[in-house]
């Protein structure tokens, strides 16, 4: 197998890569404190649920958003140190850390925004990061998976036309 044929996934088994994987304990709580304003409780809370049994922090969603947080920074470091080192043909990376923010503050009137933002950053920092150790001449995409609406903009029909509409105006056929 040549050096630029294997896969990275997000289980990382490969051990030459393990120290690069930065666990969601090494993320304290002044961190959290500062990124989403968590109590000392929702973070001795949030590290309870992430000692439980598999499944246990994704009850929880500061343990989930650490997680996430922690997988970033994971996917952040192994892409510059593969860029780096291997410089592939094709690279591909998803950081969910925005989507699991979105789906777990977004509608949270109190610290959605902060959440939200602190994903976008972070992921901001990792695409920054990587960028600059590439080839100047290398097409990078950023692509999205999908987007929040408020609650309120559901999707109507119009009775009138059999058309599907969003409250933003968008019709389908
Ligand atoms: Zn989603």
């Amino acid at each position: 197998m040549g050096q630029k044929e294997f896969c990275i996934q997000p289980g990382i088994s490969n051990p030459w890569r393990v120290e690069l994987v930065v666990e969601p304990g090494s993320i304290g709580y002044a961190e959290l404190s500062r990124l989403l304003g968590v109590t000392r409780e929702e973070f001795d809370r949030a590290e309870a649920a992430a000692r439980q049994p598999a499944g246990g922090l994704y009850r929880d969603r500061v343990a989930h958003f650490r997680a996430a947080l922690a997988a970033a920074r994971s996917y952040r470091r192994i892409s510059t140190e593969m860029v780096r080192t291997v410089q592939p043909d094709f690279w591909a990376a998803y950081y969910e850390i925005v989507d699991t923010a979105s789906h777990l503050f977004a509608a949270d009137r109190v610290r959605g925004d902060r959440a939200v933002a602190a994903a976008y950053a972070e992921v901001d920092a990792a695409l920054a990061e990587t960028v600059r150790a590439l080839d100047p001449r290398t097409l990078v995409l950023v692509v999205s998976d999908h987007g929040f609406q408020p609650a309120d903009a559901g999707i109507r029909r119009d009775y009138g036309t059999g058309r599907i509409c969003r409250t933003s105006g968008q019709c389908g056929p």
